[in-house]
């Protein structure tokens, strides 16, 4: 199973574009000062196959960092590193019902995460990365998700200043998973080197690879590396569907039919399993923190390119 041919793709991101750019809906995120700058204009698609041929349309060349997409590659990196049944029980596979940054969340669940899709859950995760100092766990995950994209993935400063200087409620999360004995290093350590992740600068052309090698079951399209296995893919996109858009996961999986992961800067991933991978950019939110025209432009083309999973034709 793979994509359509070349020009039938390069027809149907084209229509998607110029059908979705017209929608002005939605806010781009704001709590974190340095994201209120980006143009809400911006708009940018890309796809990828497992083959290695990608499509783009738009501005899928714009820099924009990962934020909360990072989760999904550090869920698998980490799942590749320590296991499957280590991974669930720390931090679980269900969906929270509640927003990613949730207090209540882990109150509710006896200071369990619930999943790695929610900060508290990626938090727990980055507890969990291989290395014995923060510098050794930075580098494992900044080095794995460079390998993801098929090159180094570089922090954007300013975002990362930005976020570090007003991340209380993370702080305080880490905290909490502390004291309920769920958080196995540092809390500020773990919390900055979370902000770190969320600063990786990626384009819409790059995310589609990287959502493209867990499409490929853990090779990178491009490169033909082995990033991590093929079960720790199956994982991760088992837990993007269930957790992928936070509280508003069902609705998402109901419309497009594939597992994806957004992120606060207006990127979203959506991934083909066996096929190959989309990507949007456009920073324009929804209530629940993901991209507006991504989400109309994903579903739109997650039909046309016949890539929902539920349907029989
Ligand atoms: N860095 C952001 C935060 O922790 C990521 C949130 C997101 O993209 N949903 O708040």
């Amino acid at each position: 199973g793979h994509l359509p041919p070349r020009r039938t793709v390069s027809g149907l991101l084209r229509s998607a574009h110029a059908t979705y750019a017209t929608l002005d809906d939605g806010t781009v995120a704001d709590y974190i000062p340095s994201l209120a700058a980006a143009d809400p204009g911006r708009f940018g698609i890309s796809v990828c196959g497992v083959d290695g041929n990608s499509f783009s349309i738009g501005d899928a060349q714009d820099a924009f960092s990962l934020q909360s997409i990072s989760k999904a590659f550090t869920f698998a990196l980490v799942c590749d590193a320590i296991g499957h049944t280590t991974v669930r029980q720390a931090v679980g596979v269900n969906n929270t019902g509640l927003a990613f940054d949730s207090v209540m969340a882990l109150e509710l669940n006896g200071g369990s995460p619930r999943n790695p899709m929610v900060n508290a859950g990626a938090l727990v995760m980055i507890s969990l990365t291989p290395g014995d100092s923060a510098a050794a766990k930075w580098q494992y995950l900044q080095e794995g998700m460079s390998r993801f994209a098929g090159r180094r993935l570089q922090l954007d400063a300013q975002v990362y200043d930005s976020e570090a200087a007003t991340n209380h409620r993370n702080r305080a999360l880490a905290a909490l998973l502390r004291s309920y004995g769920h958080m196995s290093y540092d809390p500020l350590l773990t919390t900055d080197i979370y902000t770190r992740q969320c600063s990786l600068l990626v384009t819409a052309r790059g995310l589609a690879v990287m959502g493209a090698t867990l499409a490929d079951g853990g090779v990178n399209p491009l490169t033909h590396e082995r990033v991590v296995g093929p079960s720790v893919c199956r994982d991760t996109l088992a837990v993007m569907a269930t957790s992928g858009m936070y509280q508003r996961s069902g609705d998402w999986l109901y419309e497009v039919g594939l597992p994806g992961k957004s992120g606060v800067s207006g990127g979203i991933v959506t991934v083909a399993p066996g096929k190959g991978a989309m990507a949007t950019y456009s920073p324009r939110l929804d209530a629940a923190g993901t991209s507006v025209r991504g989400q109309h432009a994903t579903r739109s083309l997650s039909r046309s390119l016949g890539l929902d999973l539920f349907a029989s034709a």
